[in-house]
């Protein structure tokens, strides 16, 4: 090889090498399951929240109940800055009553020492009390944090995003996708009397204190952190069932009042996409939870059994045709996009959101699914091929492991053309059915 060719070549590689991006220790403590936090397998969440709209301010506690799984005897707990602990209590396994521990604080993690080594299987639980004022979330869903945003009249309407950064911006939590409540999570928001509060799940309790509103909501299911959300305005909702796969799934919406009349014309596409992906997938993964989908000030997310929409009632993405095929103008892209990470993201989770692909490859795929299952299956390859000129190539879309890092929006476009490729390549589409639904039953976390 000659010399100046080398030199090229060794100074694009330089020039790679310096484009790697630098990971600082609170990456690590984010994204990584070190010794403070590899020992234990948390079993619920139970959070109970205050907002105040005025003050864009929180108060609240969060009790985890958490399995051990070795001994150990310090837990590192997250909280995002400038977020304030103001006690940490522990309850040791089967005590009735807790005792108050000291922490140290660095930055957005909290070390916890308990002076006693829990045994291998034991429950324990730690009762945190935290305030202050979260993040703000500036452009929702892609910056993450809390939402403080009024409706068209003039009413508050809160909610939260929070995919990537972290549930740990709004209450403590182990904030490692690896590891969902397993057995669910409750979510208690304390509102104003005038304003509705939706969570997950089902509504288990209402009740008035102190001139507030308390709801409770409920998730039996394994919920990643991130897809635990309040939402908090004046909301309306209505239902209706649907003849699933699994028998009876309840349906219900919630929308903003004053969007009532366009809401109940544009969600009745949502038993049309439960038909298509229960074929595709399998039963929807969370009929204990039943199927909410809530109007947010925001674009959309895939909050599980909560599902957030904010597509302004018409079809395709805010209007537009991300495939320019045409067939992304057939439905609503927020409805079929964020109610298909149900089954990947939200059923199928990745370890690490290095991996995040799996999560947005196959929830794009679930696009063409849609509208193969509709229009044909021609009209599905149309779809896919359309949107391969989103696809910029700038680097893998799988991210750096252990630092909470994920790589950029090729893993939506790039990743559902993988799978459609490698589907063309197979030439048997009932086998690729099977296995679909096979992985969707396979690669969960059972109960
Ligand atoms: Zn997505």
């Amino acid at each position: 090889m000659k010399k100046s060719l080398c030199i090229i070549l060794l100074s694009i590689f330089s020039l790679a090498l310096n484009s790697q991006p630098v990971f600082n220790l609170q990456d690590t403590l984010r994204g990584s399951l070190n010794e403070h936090r590899d020992w234990f397998d948390i079993q619920h969440y139970d959070i109970t929240v205050t907002p105040s709209y005025e003050t864009k301010s929180i108060i609240g506690l969060v009790s985890w109940t958490a399995k051990v799984i070795k001994p150990s005897n310090n837990i590192q707990i997250d909280l995002q800055q400038p977020l304030i602990i103001d006690s940490v209590i522990y309850f040791a396994p089967n005590a009735k009553s807790g005792k108050s521990l000291t922490y140290s604080r660095n930055e957005n993690v909290a070390l916890v020492n308990f002076n006693e080594k829990l045994n291998r299987n034991a429950n324990f639980k730690l009762v945190i009390y935290y305030h202050g004022i979260p993040v703000e979330a500036v452009r929702p869903p892609w910056d993450g944090g809390w939402i403080w945003k009024k409706d068209a009249n003039g009413k508050p309407w809160m909610s939260v995003a929070c995919q990537g950064l972290g549930a740990s911006v709004w209450y403590p939590c182990k904030d490692h996708q690896s590891d969902e409540p397993d057995q669910g999570a409750s979510l208690t928001m304390n509102v104003p009397d005038s304003l509705m509060a939706v969570g997950n799940g089902r509504m288990i309790k209402k009740e008035n204190i102190h001139q507030l509103t308390s709801y409770t909501w409920e998730v039996k299911n394994p919920i990643n952190n991130y897809n635990i959300v309040p939402y908090i305005g004046d909301y309306m909702g209505w239902s209706e069932n649907y003849n699933g796969l699994k028998g009876n799934l309840d349906l219900h919406y919630w929308v903003l009042k004053q969007d009532s009349t366009k809401a109940k014309a544009q969600f009745t596409q949502v038993p049309q996409m439960l038909k298509a992906f229960e074929y595709w997938m399998g039963p929807y993964p969370f009929y204990e939870d039943g199927y909410q989908l809530v109007q947010s000030p925001h674009l959309g997310m895939e909050h599980q059994s909560a599902v957030a929409y904010g597509n302004k009632f018409g079809n395709g993405y805010l209007g537009r045709d991300l495939s320019g095929s045409g067939w992304g103008l057939k439905w609503d892209f927020i409805i079929v996009h964020e109610s298909g990470h149900e089954w990947f993201a939200n059923n199928i989770t990745t370890n690490d959101i290095a991996d995040m692909w799996v999560h947005e490859g196959f929830t794009n795929y679930t696009e063409t699914l849609m509208t193969e299952y509709y229009y044909g299956i021609e009209a599905g390859n149309d779809y896919n091929f359309g949107i391969r000129r989103g696809i910029q190539n700038n680097k893998p879309i799988i991210a750096n492991y252990g630092v909470n890092e994920q790589s950029d929006g090729d893993m939506y476009n790039k990743g559902a053309n993988l799978i459609h490729t490698i589907r063309h390549s197979m030439d048997n589409d009932s086998l690729f059915r099977q296995i679909l639904l096979i992985s969707t039953n396979n690669f969960i976390i059972k109960q």
